[in-house]
């Protein structure tokens, strides 16, 4: 019967729960919060922009998961193309100079997508990799053409770029960035998007905490190069002022320092366009993609770079000691290719754009009903608000309110996941990027459950 079945069923969910809690330390959770409560949901199920657990509940997955999954759940052509290449060959590796043709391919795709002379790539197997990678070849770099000191890094604040060694301290987050300490010293975080003060504007109150004078005070002979997101994610959702990219590459070619675009959740159409530095027609000299690359159905990475870049590596003549068991794996790079032909098949990137606007109309329609709702920003289908206290006179809520996270835990209830981050004192962000396939009544659907939340919110907080 339907109730011997439902038993059933929360009897294996108790089971999975007690051995979640037994077996595994989750990533970015809290480990003791986690031991008392269990895994808050256990996922089976996907399809386009719903995901749905072992008690059968269905969400709208708001967030794509991390931001990866573009193309949306439950693509069987992805999986059929894994299954083939997988049937086909397990495994091979592309170190020594061994090759396999989905590696080639996808290669090839790549460069022909990447603005200017981003030709080359080199394969990781996710983000925090592929920055790694990027900070390690821009050192190498410097040193192949006889500047060994150019070794410093200059990431932003509130960046996002990963837990490996340099991702970690590229990142402008503090837990993750200081997280049981840190071993690259030569990693600095410069003060975000403040566009007068990039632009060289000495009298701006800001001015020592950004770009130009920490390479004027480091001395430009010192550092190799800066990493930034074109739209920061994790950090919250901020989106650079109109000429800052521009203002920031150019700030790199005068100092003579290579720039890194860390393209991780921009890349592959998440904004509307096919990168995310595409919206300000700049070109990095090296550039790392890993998640919507294939959708997240399988990991990998990679960091692309430009011929001058490229160049200069492909003049060194000894063994290049930098590679991952899965640098080019097959089955990862054949899905890509598959994923990246769904992408352009079905107009994603358009679709994105297009959301996009059906976002800012929400988010004008949520603007004007909630006295809290602030600063809505979008870029395609990577966008977020603020909620303030008083967002005329910029009032934060108080730590206690927990607001953004009541939010999130409120759209929760109702059926959406969605993401928020309240890492610094009165921070209160709300992140939302659906899979690039969603559709206008979709979009609708997702903004009047945080219409929902929102009202529930006012309620409880005025009593
Ligand atoms: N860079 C950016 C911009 C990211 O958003 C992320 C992951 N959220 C990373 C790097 C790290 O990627 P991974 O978790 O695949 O190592």
């Amino acid at each position: 019967s339907n109730e011997q079945l439902l038993m059933t069923t929360k009897e294996v969910r108790a089971t999975l729960s007690d051995l979640d809690k037994k077996h595994i330390i989750h990533p970015v959770a809290s480990p003791k919060r986690h031991v008392s409560q269990g895994p808050k949901i256990i996922f089976s199920e996907g399809k386009g922009i719903h995901v749905k657990d072992i008690n059968e509940q269905v969400f709208i997955d708001g967030v794509s998961m991390l931001w990866n999954v573009n193309v949306g759940h439950g693509k069987k052509e992805l999986a059929q193309i894994a299954h083939n290449q997988m049937s086909q060959m397990a495994y091979s590796s592309t170190f020594y100079g061994y090759a396999n043709e989905p590696a080639i391919r996808l290669a090839e795709k790549i460069a022909s997508l990447t603005p200017g002379d981003l030709d080359t790539i080199f394969y990781t197997s996710g983000g925090s990799e592929s920055n790694d990678t990027a900070i390690k070849l821009s050192r190498f770099y410097w040193q192949l053409n006889g500047f060994s000191n150019k070794k410093k890094i200059i990431s932003l604040k509130r960046g996002y770029h990963g837990v490996t060694v340099s991702a970690q301290r590229a990142t402008g987050i503090d837990a993750f960035r200081n997280f049981s300490g840190s071993a690259d010293p030569e990693i600095f975080n410069a003060k975000a998007h403040l566009t007068e003060c990039e632009l060289g504007d000495k009298s701006h109150p800001e001015y020592p905490g950004c770009i130009r004078s920490m390479i004027e005070e480091m001395g430009s002979d010192q550092v190799a190069a800066v990493i930034i997101e074109p739209i920061q994610g994790a950090g919250g959702v901020h989106v650079p002022p109109e000429g800052y990219l521009k203002a920031v590459r150019q700030l790199c070619d005068e100092y003579n320092i290579l720039l890194i675009a860390d393209e991780v959740i921009c890349g592959f159409g998440r904004t509307g366009k096919m990168f995310g530095v595409d919206h300000w027609e700049i070109t990095p000299d090296l550039m790392c993609i890993a998640k919507g690359i294939t959708s997240g159905y399988i990991p990998l990475g990679g960091v692309v770079m430009n011929n001058r870049v490229a160049g200069t590596i492909k003049e060194y003549n000894d063994i290049l000691p930098h590679g991952f068991t899965y640098s080019g794996h097959p089955t990862a790079c054949a899905v890509g290719l598959k994923n990246i032909e769904i992408v352009e098949r079905e107009g994603l990137v358009e679709n994105a754009h297009q959301m996009g606007k059906e976002l800012v109309k929400g988010f004008k329609y949520l603007g004007d009903k909630h006295e809290f709702f602030t600063n809505p920003r979008t870029v395609g289908l990577l966008a977020g608000f603020d909620l303030k206290k008083d967002p005329s006179l910029n009032v934060p809520f108080d730590q206690s309110t927990q607001a953004a996270v009541s939010i999130v835990e409120e759209c929760y209830q109702r059926g959406l996941l969605i993401r928020c981050f309240d890492f610094e004192p009165g921070m209160n962000i709300v992140a939302i990027a659906p899979p690039l396939i969603i559709q206008k009544e979709e979009v609708e659907t997702i903004i009047s459950i945080v219409d929902d939340a929102l009202s529930v919110f006012s309620k409880k907080l005025k009593g």
